[in-house]
Order: C-alpha cells, then structure tokens, then sequence
C-alpha cells in the first residue's frame, strides 16, 4: 500500500494566530461560531478556535464510521505504516507544535513541551509496532478455542488542558493500531494543539479515521450520549467522569476513565532526603502542579522536618516563574484564569487558617497572565482541605508524621487512588510500603516513568480502567471467542 506522508494542509502551522479548523471526513472546515484560546502567559488571546455544532460532530461520527470498515479490515502491518507515516508527519513540525503547546499550555518550551511532543511521536511510533495476537485458550484432539481482539467501532476521546498533545495522542496511538476510526474532543482551554495535529493526520490518514472537534463541554456530552460511538477514553476530572459514565449507560458504551488523584509521597525515616529533593519538588510542581499523578501530598519523617522545608525551600527559591517562551523560565503560568481563581482561593484559605507558609503564598495580581508562585505549606493539618483535595497547581502541602503506619493510613485515607511514591534508602523497606498503597501506580525512588507497556489507570475514584499495557490496548477492543470443531 502506498502512504503519502505529504503534508497538505491549508496553513502553514506557524501561523499560531490562525485560522484553525475542525478535521472532519479528511477535510478542514471552518465554522459560523468561534471562540477565544488565551495565551495564559499574556491572559490575552491568542487565537480563536472553531466551535463545532452537534451536525458537525454528527457528520465527523458518520464519516468515522464509513472509515471504520475499510480501516479495521487493514492488516496492523498496513495499520502500522500509517501510524508511523503520521508520527514522521509530526515530526516535521515538531518545533510548531512544541511553540504552539507553549503559547496555549503555559508550559516551559525547553524542558516541558518540547519533550510532551516528543514523547507523543515515540509513542505513536512504539504501539505501532504492538500487536495483540489471537491466543488459543484451549485445544483438544475435538476442538480448538481461540480469542481474537476485534476493535469496537468509532471511538469518542475526551481530553483536559494539561497535557493537551501527550494525552490525546495516548489515545489515538493504541486507538487506531487495534483497528478502531476516533473523534477527539480536546479541552476548550487548549484546543489548537489538537487542531493542528488534526490538520496533519487528514493529509497522512485515510478520511474520517481521525476526526477533531473543538468546542464547548457540551460537545462533549454530545460525544458521550452519541449512539454510534463504540467507546469513551476520557481524561478528565472525577466530576465529569461521573458525568461521562451516566451518559455512557444509555448504550452501554465501552469507557475508560483517567481522573483525578491526590497522590502522596511518603519519604520513609532512612531516606537520603537532600538527594532527592530535586525529583520530589519536580514530581510535585512540574507543569506547575496541574498534573493527574503530580505529588500533591508530601508526607515527611519528624526526624528530619526542619532540614527538609529548608532544602526544599532552598531548591524552589532557585527556580524562575515566568513565560514558558523564556528559556530562564522553569516554571510556567497555571492554564486558566478558571485554575488561577481557584488556587487564589486556596491561598486565601491558607492564610485565612492561619497554616504555616515556608514560601510563596501571595499572587502579584497586577502582573498579566495567570501566574501562582511556588507555595509550601508547612505542616497543615491533616484534615486541612490542602492535605484532602487535589489543588491541581504549584502548592505543596508538607506534611510530618512520627509512625510509618500511620503515613500509609493518612495516604490511604482518600476517595482517590491514582498514584504515589514512596522514597527509602532499604529498597525492601519501600517496596513493602508501595505494596500497601491503594493506588494504581507506586513509584518507588523515582518518579513519573512511565511507558507504552507500563499500565496506567487509578483505583476508587480515581478512575476506570487502565491505559497502555496490553491491558490498555486491549481496552479498544472486544474480546471474541471462536469455538471451533476439528472434524
Ligand atoms: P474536566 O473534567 O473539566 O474536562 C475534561 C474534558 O471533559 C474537557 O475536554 C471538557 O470539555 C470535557 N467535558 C466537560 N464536561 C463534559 C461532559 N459533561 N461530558 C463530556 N465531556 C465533558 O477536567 P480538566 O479541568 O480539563 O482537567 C483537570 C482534571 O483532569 C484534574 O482532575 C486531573 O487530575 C485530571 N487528569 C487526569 C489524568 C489521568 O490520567 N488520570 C490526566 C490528566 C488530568
């Protein structure tokens, strides 16, 4: 089969005032509505993105299921060109895309979203070549079983503002190499990444296998009621997870759920805890907080409290807040003037409660753009709302504890149950308290890895399902039973 990985589309990508388009059917298509994407650097707008109406997501679904026939019947070889032809079509403007999720995102170009783009390419490039091969469960001198993984249909992905390229093309990847046609519907805060990569796949992909619609939250839930849409992989919150699975009951639809977290590290008694500062105030404040598995509960050893806010403190000083297009910049602004507010209000509570601040603390509200500096709160009580929700942005809760058990019981103590990690000195020690974690991921003395075979999912609350991993692959499709007789 011939693949064109030839670039088409209707601007050149640089162009990051616009004009964006919804791809639909492997056309771009401009619409009546607009609506505003503010550079959260500046708070002023950067572009206007297309708002989609439910006849064009109806028309994106229709042309993805027309696809889905002739795409599902490709064999993955045939699959896999294609997905590589994309990931070199990425590549191509890599650069735009890394400057365009900086002017959108907020995020530090160099060191945040250089490497979100980059990592997208690999990952479209590693489950290309994955396969899930059909496996006989059974064999008899009569009879033979075997279980195929057939793909489900058109698949509706629903994405959040933090990582917008990272997090969409996680799903587009295994999506498409198991066979599947999808619609992505990026967050109304962040949709112009997802614009342009569209634009990309409609000159590299066959119409409809991949489709981008932007526009308000309802488009959305016009996404998950949808009858002809086979599955639902949302990133999101737990608020509007919930959402997502009461529409999705109305025809049974498949859904994967990443949500929220509230992950705690806990830094055991023997930790070298001068040496590790560095990845505990990254795996905490890296994309300013706004990160599903971000550390967002720091529990430390009384023993060594005084020296560790002061390291900590010491190594947050040293950091520069400011636009991600600055290369001195290593912290960037939060995402939205909607995140800015709420941790304003977070600080506001702080202070209000009269908690311990070792940095931070207070908004220069006169600067543009929607800048939090780092804070660290140290020692806030446990039932504080900082210790018991997730803030979502660059404040750290430190928190002492004087009992290894009663730290695994604090950290446990939450309706979510995404990650965690857990920093020691005896290895054994710390993978004994990993064990004990109620979470879907525990890192232990690192932070973060993560990999297309790693599975990536929450407990409770904090999700359904997993990502990556055959588990995740294999979350695209249906598993199918043939029974076959030998005579
Ligand atoms: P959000 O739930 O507000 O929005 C996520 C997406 O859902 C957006 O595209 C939004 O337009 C859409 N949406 C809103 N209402 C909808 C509805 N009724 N039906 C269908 N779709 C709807 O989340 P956010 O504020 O964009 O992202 C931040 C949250 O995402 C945090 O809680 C964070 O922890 C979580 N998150 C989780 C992971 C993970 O992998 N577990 C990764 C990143 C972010």
């Amino acid at each position: 089969m011939a693949i064109s990985a030839s670039i088409k589309v209707k601007k050149p990508i640089s162009d990051f005032s616009g004009p964006y388009f919804l791809s639909i059917a492997g056309k771009l298509l401009e619409t009546d509505d607009s609506f505003d994407v503010l550079n959260p650097a500046t708070g002023r707008v950067l572009a206007r993105a297309p708002a989609a109406t439910a006849a064009h997501l109806d028309e994106a679904i229709a042309a993805a299921k027309a696809a889905f026939r002739g795409w599902s019947a490709l064999s993955y070889e045939d699959r896999e060109q294609y997905l590589n032809a994309y990931a070199d079509a990425l590549e191509a403007q890599r650069d735009d895309l890394a400057r365009l999720l900086t002017l959108e995102q907020g995020k530090p170009l160099a060191t945040m979203a250089v490497p979100e783009v980059d990592q997208s390419i690999s990952w479209i490039r590693k489950i290309a070549a994955r396969r899930i091969p059909v496996e006989v469960v059974e064999e008899t001198a009569d009879h033979v079983v075997e279980l195929h993984h057939t793909p489900l249909g058109v698949v509706g992905a629903i994405t959040p503002w933090n990582f917008p390229v990272l997090l969409a093309l996680w799903k587009v990847a295994p999506a498409l190499i198991t066979g599947n046609t999808m619609i992505i519907k990026p967050s109304p805060f962040t949709p112009l990444t997802a614009l342009r990569f569209g634009e990309i796949a409609q000159a590299v992909l066959p119409p409809g296998v991949l489709s981008i619609v932007s526009g308000a939250n309802e488009l959305g839930s016009q996404l998950t009621e949808h009858p002809d849409i086979a599955k639902i992989s949302f990133t999101g919150s737990t608020a509007t997870g919930q959402k997502v699975i009461r529409s999705a009951a109305g025809t049974i639809k498949r859904v994967t759920l990443e949500l929220g977290g509230n992950d705690a590290a806990i830094v055991l008694p023997d930790a070298d805890y001068r040496s590790i500062i560095p990845q505990l105030f990254w795996g905490a404040v890296g994309n300013s907080g706004q990160w599903c598995v971000g550390i967002k509960r720091l529990y430390i050893h009384r023993s060594y409290h005084e020296g560790f806010v002061e390291a900590f403190v010491d190594y947050a000083r040293q950091q520069k807040l400011g636009d991600g297009l600055d290369p001195t910049v290593t912290v960037g602004p939060v995402q939205n003037r909607m995140q800015y507010e709420k941790l304003k209000d977070w600080l506001a509570e702080i202070k209000a409660n009269g908690y311990k601040v070792a940095l931070g603390g207070v908004v220069d509200e006169s600067r543009p753009g929607f800048f939090v500096p780092v804070t660290v709160v140290d020692n806030p009580p446990e039932d504080s709302r900082i210790v018991q929700e997730e803030q979502f942005g660059p404040i750290v809760p430190i928190i002492v504890y004087d009992d290894v058990e009663d730290a695994i019981e604090r950290a446990n103590d939450s309706p979510f149950g995404l990650g965690g990690s857990v920093w020691g000195r005896d290895r054994k020690i710390a993978i004994a308290v990993a064990n004990r974690l109620e979470t879907g991921m525990v890192w232990v003395n690192e932070i973060h890895t993560q990999g297309v075979d790693i599975p990536f999912g929450g407990h409770k609350q904090s999700g359904l399902g997993t990502e990556h991993g055959n588990e995740g692959r294999q979350l695209f499709t249906n598993p199918k039973t043939i029974l076959i007789h030998k005579q």
